[in-house]
This record gives structure tokens, sequence and C-alpha cells, in this order.
């Protein structure tokens, strides 16, 4: 559950059987982050909230709401611009050049542009629709080259490069990209 709180801005509420008081913290977003005992109503959440709002102040360092916001609409149309362009990209380039894979996930990891699991599910990170074209396709490119090789074989970059000429030069201007939204 979340709760919107005028100072703290979105306050995301964690139900769980297993604790047995109210604890605070900070999520991964940097949003205050509660807690709770399984049956603990938003009504009371907020009552403890509230009594605990010197404490919060003082000692978590809860980022500005409107941080917060601007990053999550900037997530969202990232998102969106996502969803609307990069499976039909993976599409594009299995058909050209003869993959089969089984589905396609966006993802918004932190740390990779892409992967590719057994069970041939490819996922791309929103974030590729901050980089250039190239650099994007060479990602959809290695993703797909792994449907045939597991592994970074010579046999792999061979494949990858047969599809991807400059895959050499792209993969090392992707590292001044970062995935992270
Ligand atoms: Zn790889």
């Amino acid at each position: 559950m979340i709760i919107e709180d005028k100072e703290f801005g979105e306050v995301i509420v964690r139900k769980s059987p297993l604790a047995r008081n109210i604890k605070f913290s900070i999520s991964t977003s940097g949003r205050l982050q509660m807690s709770v005992p399984q049956y603990t109503s938003e009504f009371l959440a907020k009552r403890f909230l509230t009594s605990n709002r010197k404490m919060i102040r003082e000692k978590l360092p809860v980022k500005d709401p409107r941080e917060q916001r601007a990053r999550d609409y900037q997530k969202k149309q990232l998102m969106k611009r996502a969803k609307e362009y990069l499976p039909y990209r993976l599409e594009y380039y299995a058909k050209l050049y003869g993959y089969t894979y089984d589905k396609c996930r966006l993802s918004h990891a932190n740390t990779r542009w892409g992967s590719c699991s057994s069970n041939r599910t490819i996922s791309l990170n929103i974030g590729l629709m901050k980089v250039p074209e190239p650099l994007r396709d060479y990602v959809i490119l290695h993703e797909l080259a792994h449907l045939n090789h597991m592994d970074h074989s010579k046999a792999f970059w061979a494949e990858v490069g047969s599809h991807d000429r400059n895959y050499k030069a792209h993969e090392k201007k992707l590292k001044m990209f970062s995935p992270g939204v």
C-alpha cells in the first residue's frame, strides 16, 4: 500500500506477517518505507507516521518527493517509448537473421543492458531508449547471438560480428552510458 504524505511524498507500506512492530527504512528509490504487521489499517499506519515525524526527519535520508516524482515520470515515459519500440526492433532483427526466441521482456535493472536466458527469453533494458541507435541495435544483436551461444566464446563474437561489423566499437561506446534510469 502507498500512503501519500505531505512532507515525505509517497510512503511505501509493506505488510509482513512476521513484523511485530512498525519499522521505518528507506527504499532503494529513496522513498520512506514502513514495514508493519499484517493487519495494520491505513489509518493506523498514517497515525504512526505522524507520531514519528520528528524521528524520521532527523534520522532517515528521505529524498525530496518532487525529485521522486520527476524520476518516476521519466521512467514511465521511457517505459512507454520502450514498449512501442524494443519488442518490434527485436522481432525485426530476429526475422532478418533467422532467430527464434520465446519472449521479449523489458527490464529496468541498473547494471545490464540486456540478457538472454536458457528458456529463450530476451530481456532488454528500457534505458536503451537513451542511447544512440547503432548501440541499441548492437545490444539486440548481441542478445540474439546468445540464442546460439550462451557464452562469450570466439564463435559467439564471430556471430555478433557477422551482423554488426562495428560491434567492438559499439561495445566500447556503450560503456559511456549507464543503464540505470
Ligand atoms: Zn553477452
